[in-house]
């Protein structure tokens, strides 16, 4: 009989530890397997198992087998009960803690913390104060709970209370308050924390640690610093990626990139943080160099990595490196990862790729905020505002809640687009029904639209009226649009307003400057550049740049400092010539110096953007894109003259000037004249839009008058792709049909139409 006990015990052991051995590895039905050979599993057993069950989100198969003990005790309760708030069933873990015999303070800390975790602050209060014993853990617990839910006074107010006070309470008050924005009071509660004789342990010091960086406290960190490194806690991981991080922080990146030398594993995490240490400290050329030194030694990246670099590629428009990072990714299976797919919409909008980044949005698996944000305000960017409306209502129809940006980027979608009844629109919608969202800069973009579409007296008076004061952001927007119409009255009002508000703003000089030359008051423009130069005000000199293999290459007006100066100023000859076969005319308007018409000719053709565009035509492969920045503007002379370029070279040219993306293809601007460079009237074109009813034929013959050259290229493609349509076509050619109606025109009534017909077709094959 002994010896029957004695072989039951050797194999009831033996089966333990392979039960453990196969939980630990998360082979849960290797375990369960082994766990049902068991002749009597123990209390403990099943516990263990049911904790295996719920940590990898197995609540139901934990569920069933809690049903089936005989006997339980405090710990299986607790251990089921907590199983259920990991999974997040919240209403089981309720009902079993009402329905536990025997609770223990444990069980009620579960349940606060639980209650805490989903929010449920008030709920958790309640269990708190029924509480008949509270151990510290409890307390900590509920300190914890209302930082983690930034109720911040209520936390501190509990601190204050607590009877008992161990290392956790303070260190959750440290990391609570910095978490909430508090850092300085965090740091003032550690100090606090060391006269009351409390010993710190490592993850005070990470909290601490933290703390400094938001603060920027550089002395304190770096006594820190020496203190973990006498405690021997220097290799832990939490310290020393906090100590990357707050020294990176604190603007010392090489001592930052010295800690990481001196850690000895090297794991994602802290390559990730030395990697953001470096794009906070605009050293985007050297995080890229830290990721390929990353990828170069086997590490993986992970989402952060990837949005993080994903920043750097942006800082250094730098696309085709933005590229092979998302070539990465897709390796990696992340490309349809919601944090990694903003970061790459966002880059491919801002180095100019919007087709791209369309295709990479439609791909995200759960579109949060920040993505239907992203791509509407990539789409304004652009100017494809029709794109930001089809997008918005998608979004609206996902019952995603547009806020602030939402509304700012469609309003800027309307402006670039000239939309000036759907901006009405939306104002009106978003001061009536969403006054909690409206702010100034929503202001700016709506006196941006009226002013475009030349209503500047309505724009003077939305400004006026407004219920804060107008800040000179609102002023400039009006300013500049004084520009385009030329109209000197509003324009000298609103740039007193604009010098009042900050007499130093060197744009309000250059824009009215720049009004008074065009209409040729040149005693007027040498007074501004006297005021300019009295007030020690210098104008920001145009440059434009190319982003090639990484390296970015410069060019100032008239530039010849660099090496392929020859080749370039060669190419803009050719060009030059070319220019003047296909009938080109520089208007001299745009070069808007007092001197002679000639010359004027000479200062036109040498502007900073032609000077890259030359050099992007002779150092890029012949038929790619070719993407060219500018600071400032692109001016009216320079946006016809590369229109023409990108027909005579037969290659698409992107130009991103300080107000938008403009792209040239086809002897075609993708903004259809719509800047305000232009001097274009959009009123006219405005008048011309709106009374566009009745059949769809007259509602494009009416824009040609208005775009000829965008207009016959449109309806053509527009024509031939509704009769292939109409012959029976696919899904493919509905998508291309609508992409046409969306590029090719301008004219939002127009296209209304044209989706219009589509949706008829679309019902049909439905
Ligand atoms: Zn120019
Ligand atoms: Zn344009």
């Amino acid at each position: 009989m002994a010896h029957i006990t004695r072989y039951t015990r050797t194999i009831t052991l033996s089966y333990t530890a392979s039960l453990a051995n196969h939980l630990k590895n998360q082979r849960l039905d290797q375990a369960r397997l082994i766990f049902d050979k068991i002749p009597s599993p123990s209390l403990h057993l099943y516990t263990k198992m049911i904790a295996g069950y719920t940590r990898n989100d197995r609540l139901c198969d934990a569920l069933k087998l809690f049903d089936r003990m005989s006997v339980r005790d405090v710990v299986s309760w607790n251990s089921m009960i907590k199983g259920c708030l990991d999974c997040g069933n919240f209403g089981m873990a309720t009902r079993l803690f009402d329905e536990m015999p025997e609770k223990n303070v444990i069980s009620w800390t579960t349940m606060v913390h639980g209650y805490l975790k989903f929010g449920r602050v008030e709920l958790a209060q309640r269990l708190f104060l029924d509480m008949q014993v509270k151990d510290v853990a409890a307390w900590n617990a509920m300190v914890h709970g209302y930082f983690e839910n930034g109720r911040v006074e209520e936390g501190v107010r509990l601190f204050e209370e607590m009877p008992v006070r161990d290392v956790i309470s303070w260190t959750s008050m440290i990391g609570g308050l910095d978490l909430n924005g508090k850092s300085e009071e965090a740091l003032f509660v550690f100090k606090k924390m060391l006269r009351s004789g409390v010993e710190p342990t490592w993850s005070t010091f990470a909290c601490v640690l933290s703390a400094c960086a938001h603060a920027v406290e550089f002395n304190l960190g770096v006594q820190v610093h020496g203190h973990v490194v006498k405690l021997g806690c220097f290799f832990h991981e939490f310290i020393s990626v906090s100590l990357i991080t707050f020294y990176a922080n604190c603007m010392k990146i090489e001592h930052a990139h010295k800690i990481f030398n001196e850690t000895l594993i090297k794991n994602v995490v802290k390559w990730t943080a030395l990697l953001t240490g470096y794009v906070w400290n605009n050293k985007h050329q050297d995080a890229l160099r830290v990721f390929g030194d990353m990828t170069k030694m086997g590490v993986l990246p992970n989402q952060s990595t990837f949005s993080i670099t994903l920043n750097a590629c942006c800082g250094l428009e730098a696309l085709d490196k933005g590229k092979e990072i998302h070539t990465m990714a897709i390796k990696l299976g992340l490309e349809t990862d919601v944090f990694v797919g903003n970061s790459l919409v966002v880059m491919y909008t801002e180095c100019g790729n919007v087709n791209s980044a369309v295709a990479v949005f439609r791909n995200i698996n759960e579109k949060d905020i920040v993505s239907w944000n992203s791509i509407i305000v990539g789409s304004a960017q652009h100017g494809f505002g029709l794109w930001a409306l089809i997008f918005f209502n998608q979004m609206i129809r996902t019952g995603v809640d547009p806020d602030e940006i939402t509304f700012t980027g469609l309003l800027s979608a309307c402006s670039r687009s000239g939309m000036l009844l759907k901006g009405r629109c939306f104002f009106e919608y978003i001061s009536r029904y969403k006054s909690n969202v409206l702010r100034v800069q929503h202001y700016a973009c709506m006196v941006d639209i009226l002013g475009r579409c030349g209503k500047l007296d309505e724009a003077e008076e939305l400004v006026r009226y407004m219920p804060v004061k107008a800040n000179s952001m609102i002023w400039l927007a009006l300013l500049s649009a004084c520009r385009v119409h030329s109209n000197l009255e509003v324009a000298e009002r609103a740039a007193k307003h604009i010098l009042d508000l900050e007499p130093n703003c060197s744009s309000a000089y250059v824009l009215l400057s720049n009004i008074y030359a065009s209409a040729g008051r040149w005693a007027d423009v040498s007074r501004m550049r006297v005021k300019m130069k009295q007030g020690g005000l210098v104008k920001q000199p145009g440059s434009s740049w190319v982003v090639l293999r990484g390296k970015k290459h410069e060019f100032l007006s008239a530039d010849r400092s660099h090496p392929l100066s020859e080749r370039i100023y060669e190419k803009l000859d050719w060009l030059g010539k070319k220019l003047k076969e296909f009938g080109h005319v520089p208007d001299k308007k745009f070069a808007l110096h007092d001197v002679e018409d000639e010359q004027k000719e000479e200062m036109l053709s040498f502007h900073s953007e032609r000077l890259a565009i030359a050099f992007g035509l002779v150092s890029t492969v012949e038929g790619s894109t070719l993407t060219v920045m500018k600071n400032l503007r692109v001016c009216g002379d320079c946006h016809s003259v590369i229109k023409l370029m990108s027909k005579i070279v037969g290659r698409k040219i992107i130009v991103r000037d300080s107000g938008r993306f403009h792209h040239f293809k086809n002897g075609i601007c993708s903004c259809s004249d719509y800047c305000d460079n232009n001097l274009f009237d959009p009123v006219k074109k405005r008048k011309s839009y709106n009374h566009v009813k009745g059949s769809e034929t007259e509602a494009l013959m009416e824009t040609e008058q208005v775009v000829p050259d965008r207009h016959k290229a449109g309806v053509a493609r527009w024509r031939k792709l509704r009769k292939m349509e109409k012959k029976g076509g696919n899904w493919g050619l509905k998508l291309k049909l609508e992409y046409a109606i969306v590029l090719c025109f301008r004219n939002v009534a127009a296209a209304t139409t044209a989706l219009f017909f589509l949706g008829n077709a679309r019902a049909k094959l439905k």
